[in-house]
């Protein structure tokens, strides 16, 4: 089952899962970032369908939608940055 946390919670609560799977010797794997932005529209997709006159809900799954149509730009090493 997934488990979403916002980019305030990542830092934090990856290195708390870590440390669990290594405690109980659990493999730990990070999904692709593609798979994760996957999940991430489901989960506002149904959260659409629930509540579809929400603006806010449909802004994230815009924003979404996008960063998944750019996601292969977006792998290249930024030179300039
Ligand atoms: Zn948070």
């Amino acid at each position: 089952m997934p488990v979403f946390v916002c980019r305030n919670c990542f830092r934090p609560a990856e290195l708390e899962f870590q440390i669990a799977c290594e405690a109980n010797q659990i493999p730990y794997r990070p999904l692709a970032i593609r798979e994760s932005l996957r999940l991430l529209r489901d989960f506002y997709r149904e959260r659409q369908a629930a509540s579809p006159d929400d603006p806010r809900v449909a802004g994230v799954l815009a924003d979404i939608e996008r960063r998944l149509s750019i996601g292969a730009v977006e792998r290249a090493p930024k030179l300039d940055a």
